[in-house]
């Protein structure tokens, strides 16, 4: 928050110094479009990458603003590749700490749509099936995985002999309607219960 700049959000901030002047009618028409707040904290990050990059000369061609910032940001990128890629910046008199601290968070985003562009993301507060899918799971993942650990461990005690255990969790949910019953995945695939299937919002 800085005082002199007459501005409080960072996206404003940011996208003044680096020059972002169509980043606001991009982010409209990219909510409108169904980018969902990460795609666009991405979408932000990147232009900022590319722009401080086109400013030293660097070439932003081929998506490698994109590129960067996947080596930069990524979990699943090794710390050698990602300071392969800040060795790169440097080389060009870019310092990835600068640029760091001007990338924005998802939170920000929603804030700077919110409050400066007066656009509504009360969408964000819908649960999507992927996102659903993947908490459960998770969740089914770490049971089974807790449950071999204690295995394991009375297993080491000999409170409990087993030569070769696999432990796997079955997630099924029944409709005490019909009697009908799915894997908790099966059941989000085909969206609902089969004596469900036909009755489309109109009474027999
Ligand atoms: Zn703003
Ligand atoms: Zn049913």
């Amino acid at each position: 928050m800085s005082a002199e700049s007459g501005t409080t959000c960072k996206v404003d901030r940011v996208a003044k110094k680096r020059g972002l002047t169509e980043l606001d009618d991009e982010l409209r028409k990219r909510w409108a479009d169904g980018d969902s707040l990460r795609d666009l904290e991405r979408y932000c990050n990147e232009s900022i990458l590319r722009s401080a990059m086109h400013a030293a000369g660097m070439n932003t061609l081929d998506g490698e603003a994109a590129n960067l910032y996947r080596l930069f940001t990524d979990d699943d990128v090794g710390p050698s590749k990602r300071i392969d890629a800040k060795f790169r910046l440097q080389r060009n008199g870019l310092d990835p700490e600068t640029l760091a601290g001007d990338f924005v968070s998802y939170q920000t985003v929603r804030t700077h749509l919110n409050d400066c562009l007066d656009v509504t993301t009360a969408r964000d507060s819908t649960l999507s099936v992927d996102s659903a899918r993947t908490t459960v799971l998770k969740l089914v993942s770490r049971t089974e995985s807790v449950t071999n650990q204690t295995i394991t461990r009375l297993a080491g005690q000999g409170s409990l002999t087993i030569p070769s255990p696999s432990v796997t969790l079955s997630l099924r949910v029944a409709c005490s309607e019909c009697g009908d019953e799915y894997t908790f995945t099966g059941l989000l695939e085909r969206g609902g219960c089969s004596c469900q299937n036909d009755a489309d919002g109109v009474d027999p």
